[in-house]
């Protein structure tokens, strides 16, 4: 069985007199430890499918899955408690707490968890032993999206999505930022979506899944996906 599975799933929104399709009967499977790029223009539909996976909106119908978990079919409460012990998720702009440290924002992620990683070797993993004592606005831009990893991560989750993790940083600092991603996901065994609107990034996925008006137009599988170039 695959670990991610969405099985015709539909969402609309309602605007005014007219309804958006953003979700129309998407289906695709991912497998545990993958680490999968879901790629398309602005609008396609990216955003909605990692809210729905990540219990952050509802789909209208059809079946997404976690592991053994139907999410689809969970309360709001069970919600809540998925979201904050399953889930981790990584931002654009990195949604740090500013008036926290970078040990204090992952620590506070990690408290509420089940069986968390520590805060501290979890900000080393990411480069960050010297800046755990920082605030986000003392950090460039690579630091914090860094902070925002190591604060997923540590609260060791089933599943790492990532929306657009590079699209506030410059071409090298996003290179080194999908490549703790890639690592991370090797090394923690971790399942990783990233999506994204760069082509370029498809490459080292070990799966492409490539959406456009709200349909899953092309999947692809690299048995030997390129390190970040
Ligand atoms: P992407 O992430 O690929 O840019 P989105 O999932 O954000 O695409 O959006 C898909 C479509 O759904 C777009 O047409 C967008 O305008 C629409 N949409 C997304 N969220 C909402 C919302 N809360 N209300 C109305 N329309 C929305
Ligand atoms: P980037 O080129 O990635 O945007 P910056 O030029 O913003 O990086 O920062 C370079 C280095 O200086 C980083 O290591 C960052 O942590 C550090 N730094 C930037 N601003 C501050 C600050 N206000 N206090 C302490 N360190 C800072």
């Amino acid at each position: 069985m695959s670990y991610v599975e969405f099985r015709d799933v539909r969402k609309s929104y309602k605007m005014g007199e007219n309804t958006i399709v953003a979700a129309d009967n998407i289906s695709f499977s991912i497998d545990k430890s993958e680490f999968c790029v879901i790629v398309g223009p602005s609008g396609a539909g990216k955003t909605t499918v990692l809210n729905m996976l990540g219990g952050m909106d509802s789909c209208d119908s059809g079946i997404i899955r976690l592991d053994t978990r139907e999410i689809s079919s969970l309360s709001e409460k069970q919600l809540t408690e998925y979201r904050r012990h399953d889930v981790g998720f990584v931002f654009q702009f990195y949604n740090l707490i500013p008036n926290l440290t970078a040990l204090e924002n992952v620590e506070l992620a990690s408290e509420i968890c089940v069986d968390p990683y520590d805060p501290r070797e979890t900000l080393i993993s990411v480069g960050l032993a010297e800046r755990m004592g920082n605030f986000p606005a003392q950090l460039s831009g690579g630091e914090q999206q860094r902070v925002s990893i190591a604060r997923a991560l540590a609260k060791n989750p089933k599943i790492l999505l990532c929306d657009e993790p590079t699209g506030a940083l410059d071409y090298a600092t996003g290179k080194h930022i999908l490549t703790l991603l890639q690592d991370s996901c090797r090394r923690t065994g971790k399942t990783v979506i990233v999506i994204t609107h760069n082509l370029a990034i498809a490459g080292m996925a070990d799966r492409v899944i490539h959406v456009k008006n709200g349909q899953v137009v092309k999947m692809e599988q690299n048995s030997d996906p390129l390190p970040v170039e």
